[in-house]
C-alpha cells in the first residue's frame, strides 16, 4: 500500500502550516514550523509569493498532507465527491473525514493519522466487531469503531485509550469511555471539520 515516506516535517514547512503529522512533537518546541518558519531548501527564505495557479496547488497539496492521502487515490475522491450532490468541496472534506484512520485519530485513539494508519495496518481495530486492517475504510453511519480486545494489553495502547477519554470528539461521533469505543451517528458537516483547508480552491485547480 503505496504512501508518503518523506520527511514529514518537510511538508508543514512548506505548506507554510502546523498540519500534526508527528502527534507529541508537534506540540512541543521541537517542531520544525515554530523553530523554522519559512519553506524548505536554500532558496525557502527568498520564496515569492504564489499566484492564484500556486494558491490552488498548495491548497491542494496541503489538503493531501493533512490526510495523508497520495496523488490518484486523492483525485478519485475528487471525482467521487463531483458525483454526489450538494457543494463538491464539502463532499471531499466529508470523505476524507471518514477514512478509518482519520476517524481513529478523531476519536483521539491515536497520536496523529500516520499513527493511526499503523495501528489499522498492524490489525489492532475492529469495526462493528470484526477486523479492518484497511486505513482507507470509509465508515458509515451506524459504524462502531473500537481496539482489539487483545491489543488492549499493549501499553500504547492502554496510553491512548486513556487519553481518549479526556478528549472531546467531534459531534459526529458518540464515544463510549467504558468501552473505549466510538459509534459515527451522523456524517461530518462542513462546520464540524476543524481542518484549515479551502476546499473551493482545490475545486477551482481541478475544474481548469
Ligand atoms: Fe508539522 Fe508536527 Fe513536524 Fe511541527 S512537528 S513541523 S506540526 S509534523
Amino acid at each position: 500500500m503505496a504512501k508518503y515516506t518523506g520527511p514529514r516535517c518537510r511538508l508543514c514547512r512548506r505548506d507554510g502550516i502546523k498540519l500534526f503529522l508527528k502527534g507529541d512533537r508537534c506540540y512541543s518546541n521541537k517542531c520544525a514550523v515554530e523553530k523554522r518558519s519559512y519553506a524548505p531548501g536554500v532558496h525557502g527564505k527568498g520564496r515569492k509569493k504564489a499566484k492564484e495557479y500556486g494558491l490552488q496547488l498548495r491548497e491542494k497539496q496541503k489538503t493531501r498532507h493533512i490526510y495523508g492521502v497520495l496523488e490518484r487515490q486523492f483525485h478519485n475522491y475528487f471525482e467521487r465527491a463531483e458525483r454526489q450532490r450538494g457543494i463538491t468541496g464539502e463532499n471531499l472534506l466529508s470523505l476524507l473525514e471518514r477514512r478509518l484512520d482519520n476517524v481513529v485519530y478523531r476519536l483521539g485513539l491515536s497520536g496523529s493519522r500516520m499513527e493511526a494508519r499503523q495501528l489499522i495496518l498492524h490489525g489492532h481495530f475492529m469495526v462493528n466487531d470484526k477486523k479492518v486492517n484497511i486505513p482507507s475504510y470509509m465508515v458509515k453511519v451506524g459504524d462502531e469503531i473500537a481496539f482489539q480486545e487483545k491489543s488492549k494489553d499493549i501499553p500504547r495502547v492502554k496510553e491512548l485509550i486513556d487519553r481518549a477519554a479526556q478528549a472531546t470528539p467531534p459531534a459526529w461521533f458518540e464515544y463510549r469511555y467504558d468501552q473505549a469505543r466510538g459509534k459515527v451517528v451522523a456524517l461530518p458537516k462542513r462546520e464540524q471539520i476543524d481542518a484549515p483547508v479551502a476546499e473551493h480552491l482545490v475545486v477551482e485547480l481541478y475544474s481548469r
